[in-house]
């Protein structure tokens, strides 16, 4: 919670922040935009979208640094959705903005997994900024490195490996590096390499006390000569400039090529997956077009033309002569038996419907059981179903450096 207007601290030192504004009122939407102006670090956005569903929906495909959800008074089904939020949207910290003073209402926002929950009147741009802080556990440092000696710094010498993220999102070339420090926020490496290889964005794996070698995303702000080696000083990556983010790691229905698919690119996953930094995990296995792996729909069809328009025919079964035909054969003026003559009869009394066969209306096929039949959505392929493949849908994880539990064992 944090309902007391926090200091202001220089803004210079943050980088740009991607912000979601959910707010249903318009002039609210247009109040926080104007109360943020001034007060964000440069290149922020902020987009805005006027109903949690919608939110939700952009949160899908986009990644934010923060969530801002502006709530009316007595607003208790938005903090359901909130609490939905804080699940489906891995850990975007999420702030309510809340119209209601009631301080019940601060309880629920906390109950649902908020970050942060301030009031609508009288809001400051620093208290946004002030929550945002805290919420994303940034740590304020002008990029150079010797500034954050102001924080603590915890010397660590163990091995590390250094990946670089080339531009297409394929691991470079490993690189063997020794980390020379590490603080909560970035970490201090050593490596005998040339500064001009190692790209800005690199992911650093890191040798643990219980020698698994965990990783984080690091992205370079400082490299100087260490005779013979170079000092390469990073922060760590957490979120939106991420090119390991579990958003890009987790499948999706891909519209376009309606297939599933994870939004980092297949041929860097793969790669990625035979340097055995990122484990697939299996977590759906769909049926796909056997010709072009999209998704097909289903229906129960013509076994032999596929066709989903079929019909049954109708039979009539005449009690007094035992005698079974099409229903068509009956049709008169009155229902008549073919095969006796007789006429005006009455159903129930003098004859019943018979569940016949069915028939293709675009084939001559005439039989009993339909088959599941696919169609291809992406290329309009028609197949029995058997002939469906099964396509594994995987997940992947990086195993995560945990700088806080390195810190706590060095
Ligand atoms: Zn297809
Ligand atoms: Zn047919
Ligand atoms: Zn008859």
């Amino acid at each position: 919670m944090a309902l007391e207007q926090l200091p202001p601290e220089p803004t210079a030192a943050m980088a740009a922040l991607r912000l979601l504004h959910i707010e249903a009122d318009d002039v609210d939407a247009l109040k926080l935009k104007l109360t943020l102006r001034e007060q964000l670090p440069a290149d922020s956005t902020v987009d805005h979208v006027s109903n949690l569903d919608e939110g939700l929906e952009v949160l899908n495909s986009s990644v934010y640094d923060a969530v801002l959800v502006g709530l009316a008074a007595a607003d208790t089904r938005s903090l359901d959705t909130i609490k939905h939020f804080t699940t489906e949207v891995d850990d975007t910290p999420i702030i309510v903005l809340s119209g209601d003073t009631d301080q019940r209402c601060a309880v629920r926002a906390g109950r649902s997994g908020a970050s942060a929950f301030l009031l609508k009147s009288g809001l400051t741009g620093a208290q946004i900024l002030g929550s945002l802080r805290q919420a994303m556990h940034v740590h304020t440092y002008d990029g150079e490195l010797p500034e954050r000696r102001k924080e603590p710094r915890y010397t660590l010498e163990t091995t590390a490996v250094i990946y670089p993220i080339e531009d297409d999102g394929k691991p470079g070339r490993e690189i063997a590096a020794t980390t020379a420090d590490v603080s909560e926020s970035g970490i201090v490496v050593l490596a005998d390499q040339d500064t001009d290889l190692v790209p800005d964005i690199c992911l650093l794996g890191v040798q643990c006390p219980d020698s698994v070698y965990r990783y984080a995303t690091v992205e370079w702000r400082h490299r100087r000569l260490a005779l013979p080696s170079v000092r390469f000083g990073g922060r760590f990556l957490r979120r939106t400039d991420d090119p390991l983010h579990v958003s890009r790691l987790t499948p999706r229905f891909d519209t376009r090529s309606l297939r599933f698919k994870t939004p980092m690119d297949a041929a860097a996953v793969q790669e990625w997956v035979a340097r055995g930094i990122l484990q697939p995990v299996l977590v759906d296995r769909v049926k796909v077009c056997p010709q072009c792996e999209a998704i097909p729909t289903f229906r129960d069809g013509c076994p032999a033309c596929g066709s989903a328009l079929t019909e049954n025919s109708k039979l009539i079964h005449h009690f007094a002569c035992a005698h079974i035909a099409d229903a068509a054969e009956f049709a008169g003026e009155s229902v008549s038996c073919p095969k006796c003559r007789a006429g005006n009869l009455v159903v129930g009394a003098d004859f019943e419907h018979l569940a016949g066969t069915r028939n293709c209306t675009e084939c001559e096929w005439n039989d009993t059981n339909l088959a599941m039949i696919g169609e291809c959505l992406k290329c309009g392929h028609r197949f029995h179903g058997q002939e469906a493949i099964d396509k594994d849908v995987f997940e992947y994880y990086v195993d995560r450096l945990d700088p806080l539990a390195l810190i706590d064992r060095a």
